[in-house]
């Protein structure tokens, strides 16, 4: 199974302007995932600090986005689905909107309410029993994101259907990286990565002036990176099934779920998306997944500022019109 492993080369080099210039960096696991912050600044003891300030900021993104926390206001919307609306902070008010755009832009293959059929799959990498197709349907009944009611002036929340359920697996770490990154930003610093986990959000140079850069490196040959990227004030996604995935009848069904079936989706392994914002890129990462290659590709083909690698499950490597990858295998 072919993957993209994400090779982040910096180097670390001092004085700019005069001034001592150090890459700070730190690794740690938070919403289940592992984190790395790596931020320019002349003082490594500041610099620390500012990296305890992101992660305090992470676990209060996590408090508000989680589903297994049953205090989070997200998990108060879906007790309340089919009962009345929930008053919720602007902050996920907002959260949700724009989630919920990027469902219609999707044409629904994002959509945060797929998570009323995730009960019914469990991604350990093993060979499962299907659920009954009675089940599935009677799920996917609940999923539409345009079935939920969203009162702006109330700044409520409103599941009306008994058993629906809203879920930020495929968006939190995106916006996640996004919040750190202008948390970073508005304390002044100029330059950095915040990488949740694959999800990237990076803004300013290198201590040198040069941009930092990422290589896709291709598993089968994992000493030779087949395309290198500057990120330049830009955030980097990658999403892959190679941990999460299930088989089913001798098949390999990865941990999307297709809003319109209720079944996993299949054909595609890993996507890379470039766009502006980390919790756009992270979204559209999931869709790519339930729109195959094709139609993937032609999508985000359409958009401005966005750009995307997919490989499919023969190992295929397919890019949308402004990448272009040195080599492909
Ligand atoms: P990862 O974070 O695992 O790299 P993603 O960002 O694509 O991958 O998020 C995957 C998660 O998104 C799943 O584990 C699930 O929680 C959620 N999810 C699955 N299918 C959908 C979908 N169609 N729309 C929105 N969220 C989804
Ligand atoms: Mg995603």
């Amino acid at each position: 199974m072919k993957q993209i492993y994400i090779l982040l080369v910096i180097t670390v080099l001092l004085v700019n302007d005069g001034y001592a210039q150090e890459v700070i960096q730190r690794k740690f696991e938070k919403m289940g995932s592992s984190f790395e912050i790596t931020l320019v600044h002349e003082s490594p003891i500041h610099g620390q600090q500012l990296i305890d300030e992101s992660t305090a900021e992470i676990d209060r993104i996590e408090r508000l986005i989680s589903s297994w926390d049953k205090n989070s206001q997200t998990s108060m919307v879906n007790r309340m689905a089919g009962i009345r609306p929930q008053i919720v902070s602007k902050e996920l008010f907002d959260l949700i909107a724009r989630a919920n755009a990027i469902a219609r832009l999707t044409d629904g293959a994002f959509d945060l309410s797929y998570a009323s059929v995730d009960k019914l799959w469990s991604f350990t990498g093993e060979e499962i029993q299907p659920p009954s197709a009675t089940m599935v349907h009677a799920s996917v009944a609940k999923i539409g994101f345009d079935k939920i009611m969203m009162d702006a002036k109330k700044q409520t929340v409103f599941l009306p259907e008994k058993g629906m359920k809203i879920g930020f697996g495929a968006i939190g770490k995106g916006y996640a990286a996004d919040r750190v990154k202008a948390m970073l930003l508005e304390n002044g610093v100029k330059a950095g990565i915040v990488n949740a986990s694959g999800d990237m959000s990076a803004w300013g140079t290198q201590p040198d002036g040069t941009s930092w850069q990422i290589g896709l490196v291709n598993p089968l040959n994992k000493n030779k990176v087949f395309s290198w990227f500057p990120l330049n004030n830009t955030a980097v996604v990658t999403s892959g099934d190679y941990e999460r995935f299930l088989l089913m009848e001798g098949k390999r069904y990865g941990h999307i779920i297709n809003p319109k079936t209720g079944y996993p989706s299949q054909g595609v392994v890993s996507c890379t998306v470039f766009a502006p914002k980390a919790e756009l890129a992270d979204a559209l990462a999931t869709a790519l997944f339930v729109m195959g290659t094709e139609t993937g590709i032609n999508f985000i083909d359409q958009l401005p500022n966005v750009e995307a690698l997919m490989i499919n499950d023969k190992g295929k490597i397919i890019t949308s019109k402004n990448i272009a990858v040195d080599e492909i295998n």
